[in-house]
């Protein structure tokens, strides 16, 4: 029955997905990586952006069925100023919390070296950093500048390195900035250098605002190819604004990149971006790459239970278009006409319910 033909299929026998276990069917493609290491970062960057006060239970709870559906890497706090990040205050709670994995790397971010305090005390091994491509971005959401920034990083990657911790360095606005349009590839490249020379062991470009489009993807990796960096140290971290990040993804995945983050059910967002559609699905991202063959190590449909659960606890349906495909949240699909079965709009929040800034540090926090 299995190597049936869909046209064999009697009426009403679809197969959701593309095979009988719900996938899509696997094809391998040339000059794409034979694996990808997802970096989930739903419990730090989606749900700090996330209106609804999630208990530190719960995301207890989340971070374990994170672990349990087969993620690596899982972002799991930041140790931000709770002034800026409500919702990341309980990090001091959350990550001595975490019944760890063996083989599972649990970062948090640190924003400056007071979260590194907080972060040392609660016993972390891996941290990251963010860091802004652009000087409004860096005037607005670290308080410092362009070049100023890289003295705070200083201080925090060289006790990092004493303490023994690997550092992963973000770098927001790669693609776009709403303050300043379009963002020269040199100054990327050069910015992004300078956060691996002061020992990140690896950079994630962001597309903060979601604008950019494949073509500008390749050209950027390009760029720090040409600049002598490895892809091997490069990242991707995708917004879907503009419906682009995984054709984003799969261009950077073209150029060799092997690292991609994601968010469980699409939760985040960016308080700058022209909608409340946050970072890549992790779904979405595990849904293409089944489908390309290369390996992920996650078990999708126990992601999608996740994020449907999770998408409970916030009171709303999940953005990710592969949550709603697999789960009852969904069109019926085989009883009602295409066009006539979209789920209600309930995702956009009002105008004036901007989320904070991705880490706002503040002056006054250094
Ligand atoms: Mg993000």
């Amino acid at each position: 029955m299995g190597d049936r033909s869909r046209s064999d299929r009697g009426p009403g026998e679809h197969f959701v997905g593309g095979s009988r276990d719900g996938l899509p069917e696997p094809i391998v493609a040339q000059g794409l990586p034979r694996s990808v290491r997802i970096v989930e970062v739903g419990p730090r960057d989606g749900l700090q952006n996330e209106r609804t006060l999630i208990p530190t239970p719960v995301k207890l709870e989340f971070i374990e069925r994170l672990g349990a559906a087969g993620l690596q890497t899982i972002e799991a706090t930041s140790f931000v100023n709770p002034r800026w990040v409500p919702q990341l205050a309980d990090a001091a709670e959350v990550f001595p919390g975490i019944v760890q994995r063996p083989g599972v790397r649990y970062p948090v971010l640190v924003p400056n070296p007071r979260g590194l305090d907080g972060a040392l005390a609660a016993g972390v091994a891996d941290i990251a950093v963010f860091a802004s491509a652009t000087e409004t971005f860096a005037e607005r959401n670290l308080s410092s500048t362009l070049n100023g920034q890289f003295d705070m990083f200083q201080a925090v990657l060289d006790r990092a390195s004493d303490e023994g911790l690997t550092v992963r360095g973000y770098l927001s606005m790669c693609f776009g900035d709403p303050w300043e349009g379009r963002v020269p590839v040199e100054q990327v490249v050069r910015t992004g250098r300078r956060l691996l020379e002061l020992g990140c062991y690896e950079l994630s470009l962001g597309d903060t605002i979601g604008v950019g489009t494949a073509g500008q993807v390749t050209a950027l990796l390009e760029a720090f190819g040409a600049a002598g960096v490895p892809t091997s140290r490069l990242a991707v971290h995708f917004h879907d604004t503009y419906g682009q990040a995984l054709a984003n993804t799969l261009a950077a995945l073209r150029c060799g990149v092997r690292t991609v983050d994601a968010s469980a059910g699409g939760l985040g967002g960016c308080p700058f971006a022209r909608s409340a559609t946050g970072n890549l699905a992790t779904e979405d991202l595990v849904w293409m790459l089944t489908g390309l063959g290369i390996e992920h190590g996650v078990d999708l449909s126990s992601l999608v239970a996740t994020s449907v659960w999770m998408a409970g606890e916030l009171g709303r349906l999940s953005p990710s278009a592969v949550v709603r495909a697999l789960s009852d949240t969904g069109p019926p699909g085989d009883t009602a006409p295409p066009g006539d079965t979209a789920p209600p709009e309930d995702t956009a929040p009002p105008e004036d319910t901007a989320p904070p800034e991705d880490t706002a540090a503040g002056e006054e926090d250094r």
